[in-house]
């Protein structure tokens, strides 16, 4: 047995669906990541009546309660006072938790309107948590079972404050059980096929735990361990990862928590080679993909964005005569343009995509879905065709730059 933890996200733009709450999912990786097994998250409004409940459900059923959202210094932000009504008792003002307030303010030449004051009320029994880049104290407060760590809603502070405040505290909780974990990232198999091979690590109550997470057409093979220390939980996760890459052979391609942009990066950096683009049904996505890596341009070169026929003749260099004998969702053009952007960009490899991304545009021959690639390096230019599922335009342009990644990491 471990901690449980449990997560509540508030805000009307999460239940109106204006907002995804990526603070939740955040949160969960966080704390399961300490070892507090997480057992539920839930969303309310700002309405004070749900979140009340939820607060008071929370506390109840788990021992760490991280709730985002409702700490600005507007009415309609009732975290303070809601928790408050479960605690039973009048907020305090907190003159330390108001000078932060009124100092960031100033510091930024802002004027300091008297509703600030607000955010430097808790809770009775809370403990200020400092807000080291924005105005919204947090605060940490005891009720019944559960210690609620209250956080503003705005992502970097939420997170400044968790790394900085919240989770030293739950680190040191007594109960909480050191936990370790290992990433085995699998490309090739059905997940069906690969839960055969690893089925005897797959138990119920096995320690470490094994089991297998699919994503994005990738699958992960993932270990948590517990034990009496982290470093005893690592060894274990490490002695059955030892015993399963055997098993894995050759659709093991990576190792880690590492997203696949990131991973393709250090591949080709490792490799001491450079990296263009040339997109057309992809629209860019490759290249948005790898430049949200922070430090990718060692590697990555450039891209072209090259939609119309006339782009890909311009800019690539795809002769005009190919684009009209074969079409521009085609082996050759797609192989041409991956040539193109090598040269272009002066880069050691090249991919280029071309397909019929729909909803419009199939045909008998080359129906919805159909997505050429080329790939050019040292060795010249070659090209494949992938026919993927049309599940709609987002789902074949996301596959399509899956197949990037799958072919950059295979070399
Ligand atoms: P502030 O004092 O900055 O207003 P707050 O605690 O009142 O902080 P909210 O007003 O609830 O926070 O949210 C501020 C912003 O933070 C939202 O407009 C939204 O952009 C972002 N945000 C809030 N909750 C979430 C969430 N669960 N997931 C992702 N983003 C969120």
């Amino acid at each position: 047995m471990t901690l449980v933890g449990e997560v509540l996200a508030t805000g009307d733009e999460l239940i109106h669906g204006a907002l995804f709450d990526t603070n939740s999912k955040f949160l969960a990786g966080e704390l399961e990541r300490l070892g507090v097994e997480v057992r539920r998250l839930t969303v309310t409004g700002d309405a004070p009546g749900p979140m009340r409940a939820a607060i008071a459900e929370a506390c109840g059923r788990a021992d760490v309660v991280v709730a985002t959202g409702g700490l600005g210094p507007t009415l309609d932000d009732r975290m303070r006072d809601v928790v408050a009504e479960v605690a039973g008792g009048p907020l305090w003002f907190d003159e330390a938790s108001w000078r932060q307030v009124q100092d960031w303010l100033l510091n930024r030449g802002r004027p300091v309107p008297d509703s600030n004051r607000r955010q430097a009320m808790f809770p009775p029994g809370a403990q200020p948590i400092a807000n080291p880049i924005g105005t919204a104290p947090g605060f940490a407060v005891t009720l019944g079972r559960g210690r609620l760590f209250a956080l503003p809603g705005v992502p970097r502070e939420m997170k400044a404050m968790l790394a900085a405040s919240v989770l030293p505290e739950v680190a040191a909780m007594p109960g909480l059980t050191p936990l370790a974990q290992q990433w085995l990232r699998v490309l090739g198999p059905s997940e069906a096929a690969l839960g055969e091979r690893i089925e005897r690590f797959m138990v119920a109550d096995r320690n470490p735990a094994v089991g297998i997470t699919a994503s994005g057409g990738l699958l992960t093979v993932r270990i948590v361990g517990t034990a009496k220390s982290a470093e005893v939980a690592a060894a274990a996760c490490e002695a059955t990862a030892a015993e399963l890459r055997p098993l894995l052979g050759d659709w093991l391609f990576a190792e880690g928590a590492v997203d696949l942009p990131e991973l393709v990066l250090q591949r080709l950096r490792a490799q001491g080679r450079t990296l263009a683009l040339a997109e057309s049904c992809t629209g860019g996505l490759i290249a948005k993909a790898l430049t949200d890596v922070a430090g990718s341009s060692d590697v990555l070169m450039g891209g072209i964005v090259a939609y119309s026929n006339a782009s890909k003749t311009a800019l690539l260099s795809v002769p005009a005569e190919l684009v009209a004998a074969h079409g521009a969702v085609s082996e050759p053009v797609a192989a041409a343009m991956a040539a193109g952007a090598r040269a272009r960009f002066a880069a050691d490899v090249a991919v280029a995509t071309t397909g019929i991304a729909g909803p419009g545009g199939g045909s008998p021959q080359k129906p919805v879905g159909t997505v050429c690639f080329g790939l050019a390096d040292a060795a010249g230019a070659r090209a494949w065709t992938a026919r993927i599922p049309d599940l709609g335009r987002t789902f074949v342009r996301d596959r399509a730059v899956f197949e990037v990644w799958r072919e950059l990491l295979r070399r």
